[in-house]
C-alpha cells in the first residue's frame, strides 16, 4: 500500500471533517477502540442538570483535540499520524457532550511538538492558537480551550501564553509533565512559570509519554501499561518536584490543574511527608518551605480517579473545592462523568456543584449560568 497516498487521503479527510474552524476532535497517543459512533437518531441526551433547583452548568476541564494544520506542520519530525485519527464532525462531538451531560469543554492538545526546532515549534503554536481561538469565539457557549506554548523555549513560551490571554481569550495553557524530559520545577522554566503566575493562567498539566523517561522497558507486556502505569507516574513525578524544588513556594500563585486526579500523588502524600524526616541527608533544609503534602492542597486535580470511593478520598486529601470534573474525551476513561461526582458520597450540594463547573468556570474566569 502507498502509505503517502494513505496518509494524504487521511489528511484531507480531516480538514473537510474539521470544517471552517479547523479543528479536529481526535483520539491522542493511546491506540485500541473507541465507540465513536452515534446511534441512529444520536445518543440519548443527558437532561439538564439541576441540583436543589438550580440548572448547574457543568465543565470538563480535561478534553483533548488536535489541530490538522498542526500535524501536517509537524510530519517530518513528530509522526503526526499518531495524533490525527478518527476525526469527527462537531456535531458528533456535541451529541456525546450533550449525552454525558457536559455543558463546556475546555479544549487542550497534548504537547507533541517539544522536540521541535524553535521556528517550526512557533508555527504550530501559532497555528493551533490561532485555530483553537477561532474555534471558541464561533462556540463561546459549549467550548473554551487553553493555549499551546513551546515549553522547550521557555522565553517563547511565555510570550505565547500572553498573547493568547491577551489577545486571542484562550484560557490559560496545557502543558506536558515533562518537557523533553526535563522537570518542570528546572530553573530553565521560571520564565513561563513567572509569566503563568502574572498573567492568572490556569496551567493544566497532563503526562507526556514514557519514552524519554527510561522507564519504558519496564512498561511492555500485558495491560497497558503505558497509560495505565506510566501517566499517573509522570504526573506524580512532575508534581513531587514542583513540590520539594520549590517552585511552588517561588510562584505561590500558581494556578496548577493536574490530570487524571494528581496521578498517585493525593493517595501516597504521607510518605512524602516523612521522607526528609527519615533521611535529611538528601533533602535541602528549608526546601519546601512548608509540609510537602500542605502543597497539595493548593493545586487543582480533575475528577478522573473512576470511582466515588477513589473521587472521596482525593476530596479529603486536597479539599473538594480543588478538584474539577474531567472526562479525558475522546477516550472511554469516564463514561459517565456526572453521574461519578453524584455518587460521591461525603459531599455537600455545594461541593458537588463546585466540582461540577462551578471551581472551573471560576478558575476560568468564565460566569456561569446557574439559575
Ligand atoms: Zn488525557
Amino acid at each position: 500500500m502507498d502509505m503517502s497516498n494513505t496518509m494524504q487521503t487521511r489528511r484531507d479527510f480531516l480538514r473537510e471533517a474539521a470544517g471552517a474552524a479547523g479543528v479536529a476532535f481526535v483520539r491522542c497517543a493511546l491506540p485500541g477502540t473507541f465507540a465513536q459512533a452515534v446511534p441512529a437518531g444520536g445518543p440519548t441526551k443527558h437532561p439538564p442538570l439541576v441540583i436543589n433547583g438550580r440548572r448547574v452548568q457543568t465543565v470538563d476541564m480535561h478534553a483533548h483535540c488536535a489541530v490538522p494544520k498542526a500535524g501536517d506542520l509537524l510530519q517530518q519530525q513528530i509522526a503526526p499520524a499518531t495524533l490525527l485519527l478518527d476525526p469527527q464532525p462537531l456535531s458528533v462531538r456535541l451529541a456525546h457532550m450533550d449525552a454525558q451531560g457536559i455543558d463546556v469543554a475546555v479544549l487542550s492538545i497534548n504537547p507533541n511538538w517539544y522536540a521541535a526546532d524553535r521556528d517550526l515549534a512557533k508555527q504550530v503554536i501559532d497555528v493551533q492558537n490561532e485555530t483553537l481561538a477561532e474555534f471558541c469565539a464561533g462556540h463561546a457557549d459549549r467550548f473554551a480551550a487553553f493555549a499551546s506554548v513551546a515549553l522547550q523555549f521557555p522565553d517563547l513560551a511565555a510570550d505565547q501564553l500572553e498573547r493568547a490571554m491577551k489577545t486571542m481569550g484562550l484560557r490559560g495553557a496545557a502543558i506536558g509533565g515533562s518537557v523533553a524530559g526535563r522537570e518542570l520545577s528546572d530553573p530553565q522554566f521560571h520564565p513561563f512559570w513567572a509569566k503563568a503566575e502574572q498573567l492568572g493562567a490556569v496551567v493544566f498539566i497532563h503526562p507526556q509519554g514514557s519514552a524519554a523517561s527510561g522507564f519504558s522497558p519496564r512498561l511492555q507486556g500485558n495491560g497497558a501499561l503505558g497509560v495505565t502505569l506510566w501517566n499517573p507516574i509522570e504526573t506524580t513525578v512532575a508534581l513531587t518536584h514542583l513540590i520539594f524544588e520549590g517552585t511552588l513556594d517561588r510562584f505561590p500563585g500558581l494556578k496548577i490543574c493536574a490530570a487524571h486526579g494528581g496521578g498517585y500523588l493525593p493517595s501516597y502524600m504521607n510518605r512524602s511527608d516523612r521522607g526528609c524526616q527519615v533521611f535529611p541527608a538528601q533533602c535541602k533544609p528549608g526546601v519546601p518551605s512548608r509540609p510537602p503534602s500542605e502543597y497539595l492542597k493548593r493545586l487543582y486535580y480533575d475528577s478522573i480517579v473512576f470511582t466515588p470511593e477513589a473521587l472521596r478520598h482525593l476530596a479529603a486529601e486536597v479539599g473538594a473545592g480543588r478538584i474539577v470534573m474531567g472526562t479525558d474525551y475522546p477516550y472511554p476513561w469516564e463514561s459517565e462523568p456526572v453521574e461519578h461526582i453524584l455518587r460521591t458520597t461525603g459531599l455537600t450540594d455545594a461541593e458537588r456543584e463546585a466540582i461540577l463547573g462551578g471551581t472551573a468556570a471560576a478558575l476560568l474566569g468564565r460566569g456561569t449560568s446557574n439559575a
